[in-house]
């Protein structure tokens, strides 16, 4: 029996089974330079394979939308100059070449500052991996030829590999690589396995067939368990699908608390996928879209009516409330389009609001689309990181010259559209009272909210110790809030992470919290605590 314990952990549930491990054939490229008449040979190859590649990611595209940004990363014009330019201009095959450029593409996306950023080189990698197979020849395993129930312990695991495991087959996962938002850590996630990933040396630890306990909540991992260990585990994952069972059973109930209050129960999304798993738990709305996904993931700003495209999609979606967050970009999100200057404290530096004021003509552009789509559902617009009156006059002020040439264009919108902010300064703390008789509602940003309260960097592993939603002064911060809301007859809710923590709850709804907004994970746990409520 041995234990292994893993430190950061994003899922939830128990799972005891053999392991199957998921064997990667061999991609290692065979490195030969070549002589000046082999170079159209080797681009044919590069070609041939890349055409075989995006056909195939083309059917796949119509089951998951997955396979259409590996589509697009497998046509992309940087790839293909990449790899060609790799063959003619350094003499080498094409697969030294492809897994060059592979390589170099990803290491842009891993050298971002921002997590979700970082974790698009699985994409790239993912796609390098299907290139190479077809460059080689080589058949890529196939997590659907499954057979039993058992536990998928890999490398890493794809995209391309998670879409086909068996739901009812694959207990549980663990990886050696990857990380808390990489797309196996999400898709594993919407798919209710229990997932543990990062686990260095894994591998190397197991057999094929050998027994695995774990639980993705607290980390633990058993190999081999003895019969009491693996009794306390049976007992520990009957008692969380008992939990699982009443939580279900509950999805239905809207979230009233025993005392009647009716509390909106709502998600944060970046991206339309997200909104269509969130509608799954019940939702009462999407309390925050971060709309700067749709910028990052994106080769240029997008312009108003892409945006539109999106906003309205998702107004109709979601047709009970949809708050677009307008762009918050800056502090640790970067755009790969845009220079930002080096800052020494960028996420005291020219982020969100700041940028949107200074960079007019782009924020009207968002606006616009906003407006747009609220002609197609219950849209709300929220300014992040407002530290001033006059900063969201400013804001509204632009908003109202949007509605004016949207007026004049004869394009339809809600005139009476909810312009609120996030309350996640402590300016906006102390001035409370005074943004609450010119905002129509209050989402308050724990995330940030907790990093500027208590001095402490949010993304600073050696401080993480002293961050602290529960911190006294950060109480006392969102006690005020919402009792300056309440004082101004508007609704105040909150965004940050800290809402879908079950503890946190309990003494929000006593603080009077009128909205929860959180990943769409954590939905089920807190309405059960608000059905709870006394
Ligand atoms: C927050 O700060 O709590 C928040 C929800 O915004 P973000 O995490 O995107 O900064
Ligand atoms: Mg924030």
């Amino acid at each position: 029996m041995k234990n292994i314990q893993v430190k950061k952990t994003a899922s939830r549930g128990i799972a005891i089974a053999p392991v199957y491990c998921y064997q990667e054939p061999d991609l290692a490229p065979d490195c030969r330079g070549i002589c000046e008449e082999q170079i159209p040979l080797e681009e044919t190859r590069f070609e041939e394979a890349r055409n075989q590649v995006i056909t195939n990611l083309k059917e796949l595209a119509e089951k998951n939308e997955i396979f259409a940004a590996h589509q697009e990363i497998a046509g992309d014009f940087m790839l293909q100059e990449g790899v060609l330019g790799k063959i003619r201009a350094e003499k080498k095959n094409a697969q030294m070449a492809l897994q060059e450029t592979i390589e170099e593409i990803a290491a842009i996306f891993s050298g971002m500052d921002d997590a979700y950023m970082k974790e698009r080189a699985a994409d790239v990698k993912d796609v390098g991996k299907r290139l190479m197979a077809a460059l080689k020849g080589t058949i890529l395993p196939d997590l659907g030829q499954m057979e039993k129930e058992s536990i998928v312990a890999a490398r890493d695991l794809y995209p391309s590999d998670t879409v086909k495991m068996n739901p009812d087959l694959v207990k549980g996962i663990i990886t050696e690589e990857g990380g808390v938002t990489s797309h196996v850590s999400i898709m594993a996630r919407s798919m209710n396995i229990p997932i543990l990933v990062g686990v260095k040396g894994i591998l190397a630890e197991l057999t094929e067939g050998i027994c695995v306990c774990m639980d993705a909540e607290k980390g633990s991992i058993v190999i081999n368990p003895d019969e009491q260990t693996r009794a306390y585990y049976e007992d520990q994952k009957a008692q969380y699908e008992k939990v699982r069972e009443t939580l279900m059973k509950m999805r239905n109930r809207p979230a009233i608390t025993r005392a009647g209050k009716r509390i909106s129960l709502c998600a944060n999304v970046g991206k339309l996928e997200d909104i269509r798993q969130a509608l799954e738990m019940n939702i009462d709305g999407v309390g925050l879209f971060r709309s700067e996904f749709l910028y990052m993931e994106n080769t240029h700003f997008p312009t108003e009516e892409e945006q539109f495209e999106v906003y309205k999609e998702a107004a109709e979606l979601c047709p009970q409330e949809l708050t677009i967050r307008t762009l918050d970009i800056g502090g640790d999100k970067e755009l790969p389009y845009f220079t930002f200057e080096h800052e020494e404290n960028p996420f005291l530096g020219w982020r969100a609001i700041r940028i949107s004021l200074e960079m007019k003509d782009m924020f009207k552009e968002q606006l616009r689309a906003i407006l747009r789509a609220s002609a197609f559902g219950n849209v709300r617009i929220m300014f992040p990181m407002i530290i001033s009156l006059e900063e969201l006059r400013e804001a509204k002020a632009v908003t109202e010259e949007c509605k004016e040439e949207l007026r004049n264009a004869g394009q339809d919108f809600d005139e009476n559209i909810q312009i609120g902010m996030m309350m996640e300064t402590p300016a906006s703390v102390i001035l409370a009272e005074e943004f609450a008789k010119e905002a129509d509602f209050f989402s308050i940003g724990t995330n940030d909210l907790t990093q500027y309260l208590l001095a402490v960097d949010r993304g600073n592993k050696k401080v993480s110790d002293r961050y602290d939603f529960m911190h006294p002064a950060v109480l006392k911060a969102i006690e005020q809030i919402i009792r300056a809301g309440h004082n101004h007859q508007i609704k105040v809710g909150m965004c940050g992470e800290m809402a879908g923590n079950v503890e946190a709850a309990k003494v929000l709804l006593k603080m009077g919290l009128d909205e929860f907004s959180m990943s769409a994970g954590n939905v089920d746990y807190i309405r059960q605590v608000i059905v709870e409520f006394e």
